[in-house]
């Protein structure tokens, strides 16, 4: 066997596959062969090294971000688009809240501004105990905004 074949085949020989005699003659090459003997070795080094690095390392999300932005398969938000994405999302958190209010304000009116915590809290207890119906369900800031913004004008109208 030359140093090419020998060196064709590394990878079978490192990992132990393939049939003995092809083993037992790279084996006598290396024994012959210094030049080889050293890159076989090289070779085996570079594997641990890269075996131990990736078995070691756990991908974290920056990474698996980092990765998946530089395939193309997620596109990197910029500083300013998250900015105006949690300034709208606190508007919507005020709006939201201040519409709470003026309903729950609408569904006790004969309450006393100072009792509206316990109320609110009473409405939240029910509603989590499922003894109130879940009027509208949705992740979406926005979609909540609309609804209770509807809500709100509908409540008007029929006033
Ligand atoms: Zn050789």
């Amino acid at each position: 066997m030359n140093c090419r074949e020998s060196r064709q085949h590394w990878n079978l020989y490192h990992d132990s596959e393939k049939d003995a005699g092809l083993h037992f003659r790279i084996g006598e090459h290396l024994a012959v062969c210094p030049q080889c003997a050293e890159w076989f070795q090289q070779q085996s080094r570079l594997e641990y090294m890269l075996v131990e690095n990736i078995a070691v390392r756990r991908p974290t999300a920056e990474l698996w971000d980092r990765v998946l932005a530089q395939t193309q398969l997620l596109k990197p938000v910029p500083a300013r688009r998250w900015f105006l994405f949690s300034f709208s999302g606190a508007l919507a958190c005020a709006a939201g809240i201040l519409i709470a209010i003026v309903l729950l304000r609408h569904a006790f009116p004969s309450q006393p501004i100072s009792d509206l915590t316990a109320i609110t809290t009473t409405f939240h207890h029910r509603l989590a105990g499922g003894d109130e119906p879940l009027q509208f369900r949705s992740r979406s800031d926005l979609e909540v905004d609309n609804y209770l913004l509807w809500k709100t004008w509908s409540m008007q109208l029929t006033n």
